[in-house]
């Protein structure tokens, strides 16, 4: 309960709302521009642009019926389009869902019909996947086709269908957006559902704006009108880290690589538009990097920083950015914290030698999220860079709920579980050992699965890696070491556990191997721990058993 003092401030009170930050960044920085890779080439709003054709998309909407709080859904790639319907939407009073494109279909469906989308806006090129879904999506009246695309293809799907540029042409490009309450609900994102159903995190006005500005900070993103950000984060993960609404607040301009984002044609686009800094998980580096390898000619030398999150930075990955002098900085998150809770850079005075510890960290709390460390027993534990324990965070932009789903074990006392596991040092470092289900509990002691993972990926020969827990009599649970080989690597399992043998302890080295063409990932590109393990309990995988115990 907050206290009311009995002496008023003398301040304005004005509310925190994303049309704020839309008018900001196109009148204020009105030249600064989103690029889009297209097929011919580059596509290049500016700022002011974007914001006229934004307030021609409200005005299409609310001739739709489209109204306050209603959804409208967004079935797109990253793209100068989808920054208009992040601006747009929320600022007319309505919210806006970026549907992730990558769920399985029975998640999608159950996603759209439970945000219940009246609109879906969807991009041509991912029109023929949206037409077999949308006979199931029992809420959407309208379907809006952004980019050229033979509309027929939707003629018997029972809903109305539009071409987005027909919708907004001729039409006011300014709107008289209205006042909304910053504490009502602006957009919407689904996790992407380890357990369950996906489950649905509401953010507000208030919290889309304090994220917005605590994200451009220096110790953050460092973001200013300066920078041209390359945004590989989807939209429709997380509403791409927030960057569109902190790309507006300060004048950063995007470039936005659309569904060009293989290794070559990403490279290509970072070639062409040139971008400072980027954005995105290691899963996407790591294909990059290793096309960079075998292509001497690709041209990355705009980039200087690239903020790398979603999963842990492998310390491999790290040194392989460095030595094309680009920084690699490593951020913490999730869906259900906008998603920003870290971001790791050295500390002022650190020592050049620890620099690389710190940036291996997860990072540094930003200011307005608040943690915590709470231990096996539900004591607090303290900030010593020792003790272990399960995280919680709390702040402006944190969920405190999902949207209709009860989940008294996520959210408490006005925390968040977070479900990772790890320690923080006495300046706010925070280092994650695990997730809490991922933990590998071997005879009443943990193994960090991500250590393992860290470890084998820093090998030459190992292209990507992944350890899980899997039951074992004596022991509980044991590791699970799944990995793939670069093409032509003549290394064994025994090899690859010997390189582990000086760098855990010997209690901890996996004896289960298993060799596999690829690393089954979720829909957001994360390791997809939960197939390989339904691999191992169904008997899919071919498994190689070393020693015949471990050694205790
Ligand atoms: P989903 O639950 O949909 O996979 P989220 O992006 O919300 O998507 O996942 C958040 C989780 O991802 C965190 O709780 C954490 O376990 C993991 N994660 C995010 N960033 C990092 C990081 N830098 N290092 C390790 N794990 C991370």
């Amino acid at each position: 309960m907050v206290e009311d003092l009995g002496f008023a401030s003398t301040m304005m009170d004005i509310p925190l709302q994303v049309r704020r930050l839309l008018d900001h960044g196109a009148r204020v920085h009105g030249a600064s521009r989103v690029i889009t890779a297209t097929d011919d080439g580059l596509r290049e709003r500016t700022f002011a642009e974007i914001g006229a054709r934004a307030a021609q998309l409200a005005h299409g909407l609310r001739d739709l019926g489209i109204g306050a709080g209603d959804r409208v859904g967004t079935f797109q790639w990253n793209n100068d389009r989808h920054v208009e319907a992040y601006l747009a939407v929320p600022s007319m009073g309505s919210v806006v869902h970026p549907l992730n494109i990558r769920l399985f279909p029975e998640q999608l469906i159950f996603t759209a019909n439970h945000a219940a989308d009246r609109v879906v806006i969807v991009d041509n090129s991912l029109l023929p996947g949206f037409a077999k879904l949308l006979p199931a999506l029992t809420s959407v009246e309208h379907v809006i086709v952004a980019g050229d695309a033979d509309l027929s293809v939707l003629d018997d799907a029972g809903v109305a269908v539009h071409s987005y540029e027909s919708l907004l042409e001729g039409r006011a490009t300014t709107y008289d957006w209205p006042d909304v309450d910053e504490r009502s609900a602006a957009a919407m994102c689904y996790t992407s559902g380890t357990t369950g159903d996906p489950k649905g995190v509401v953010y507000s006005h208030r919290s889309i704006y304090l994220h917005a500005l605590a994200e451009a900070l220096p110790d953050v993103f460092d973001l200013s009108y300066r920078d041209l950000l390359l945004g590989v984060v989807p939209q429709f993960h997380v509403l791409a880290w927030g960057l569109p609404y902190t790309a507006f607040a300060t004048g950063c301009s995007m470039a936005m690589p659309d569904r060009f984002l293989a290794p070559e044609p990403l490279a290509r686009f970072i070639a062409a538009a040139r971008p400072n800094k980027a954005a995105g998980v290691p899963t996407v580096w790591a294909g990059l990097l290793q096309h960079l390898a075998a292509a001497p000619d690709a041209d990355v030398s705009s980039l200087t920083e690239v903020v790398v999150g979603g999963s842990a930075l492998p310390e491999a990955m790290m040194k392989a950015f460095d030595a094309r002098g680009i920084t690699a900085l490593h951020a913490w998150g999730m869906t259900e914290m906008s998603p920003l809770g870290t971001l790791a850079r050295p500390p002022a005075g650190a020592a050049e030698a620890d620099h690389d510890r710190y940036r291996l960290t997860q990072g540094r709390f930003v200011p307005s999220v608040e943690a915590r460390l709470i231990g096996p027993d539900g004591d607090e534990l303290p900030w010593d860079d020792e003790s272990v324990g399960e995280l919680e965070v709390r702040g402006p932009w944190i969920a405190d709920a999902y949207y209709g789903a009860d989940d008294p074990d996520k959210f408490h006392d006005g925390w968040l579980r977070t479900g990772d596991v790890g320690v923080i040092s006495p300046d706010g470092y925070l280092r994650l050992t695990d997730r809490s289900k991922d933990v590998i509990k071997s005879g009443g002691e943990w193994i960090s699965s991500v250590e393992l993972e860290g470890h084998l990926i820093a090998h030459p020969d190992v292209v990507e890696a992944s350890v899980v827990g899997v039951p074992d009599d004596r022991w509980g649970e044991r590791p699970l070491a799944a990995v793939v080989l670069r093409e032509g690597a003549q290394i064994t399992f025994d090899d690859l556990r010997a390189f582990l043998a000086d760098k855990v302890a010997r209690w901890q080295l996996p004896e289960r191997w298993t060799l596999v063409a690829e690393i089954p990932k979720t829909s957001v590109g994360k390791f997809d721990k939960k197939r390989i393990r339904r691999s191992y309990r169904e008997d899919e995988l071919d498994v190689t058993t070393l020693g015949s115990d471990r050694d205790r």
